[in-house]
């Protein structure tokens, strides 16, 4: 008898648990998760409210508009879940932005625990107490971390082993190499008098590859600045400026 590990898992806190699976439980994610390739549970935030009102916020200290989620209420919301090792994120706009890369670490993992504020936000005490990183999914402001939360899940569980058809669909795309991915067609061979690129047609898979990475590079060059500065070869990456030296003071 083999015993099958665990699958990868994200444990959801929430006070709207109803709109999960949602959009994960359709299509790619949806077909994975109902064949047990990983496992979704999301928590109500409310049933650990204490008070006889359930109540799960309260007004700004300090004033201001608005209302705050509870530090206890939410710790033992936290405290409530199977968290063990698990990496314990919270959705927040300041949050470090995910990126491709936090994507694959976290796929690669038990699966995360996932706070998701409403309101104003979360009172910071919890996030300290429970040592919650902070993960932004973008510079503009949802109205909840629950659609955010999916954003994360739906990232980490396409890079999940058996989830994607073909593996090479996950190394060959857009930040994997650090590179914008190069433009994709197909059939119809001509669509309004445009044509796909002769290339592509060629049947020559060196010149199709070299195509590609050419495209990639123009286009990340063009669009993102800031990715493409950081790459191989990009003119300002070989000429960066060295550490400024030591001085011993002698
Ligand atoms: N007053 C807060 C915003 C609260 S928005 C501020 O200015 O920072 C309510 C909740 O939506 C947040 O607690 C967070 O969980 C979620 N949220 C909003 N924008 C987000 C973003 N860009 N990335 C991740 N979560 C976000």
């Amino acid at each position: 008898m083999t015993i099958e590990p665990p699958p990868w898992r994200a444990t959801v806190l929430t006070l709207f648990p109803e709109m999960f699976p949602g959009p994960l439980g359709i299509s790619l994610a949806g077909k994975a998760l109902a064949s047990g390739l990983w496992a979704l549970e999301a928590r109500d935030i409310r049933a650990s409210a204490t008070d006889k009102h359930r109540s799960v916020d309260d007004t700004p200290a300090g004033g201001g508009p608005g209302m705050v989620l509870r530090a206890d209420v939410l710790a033992a919301a936290i405290d409530a879940a199977d968290v063990q090792d698990r990496p314990r994120l919270v959705m927040s706009p300041r949050g470090r932005p995910l990126t491709q890369a936090r994507v694959a670490e976290l796929a690669a993992g038990p699966g995360p625990l996932i706070v998701c504020g409403r309101f104003e936000g979360i009172d910071q005490r919890v996030i300290d107490a429970r040592g919650l990183e902070e993960v932004s999914i973008g510079d503009y402001v949802l109205s909840g971390g629950e659609i955010a939360a999916m954003t994360l899940i739906d990232a980490c569980v396409r890079l999940l082993p058996g989830v994607m058809g073909k593996l090479a669909s996950g190394t060959d795309e857009s930040f994997s190499d650090g590179l914008l991915e190069y433009p994709q067609y197909t059939r119809p061979q001509v669509f309004e008098d445009r044509q796909i690129p002769d290339v592509l047609i060629s049947g020559d898979h060196a010149r199709v590859a070299k195509w590609r990475l050419a495209e990639a590079e123009a286009l990340t060059a063009a669009r993102r600045p800031d990715l493409w500065a950081a790459h191989p070869k990009a003119p300002e990456s070989g000429r960066k400026r060295k550490p400024p030296k030591i001085t011993t003071g002698e």
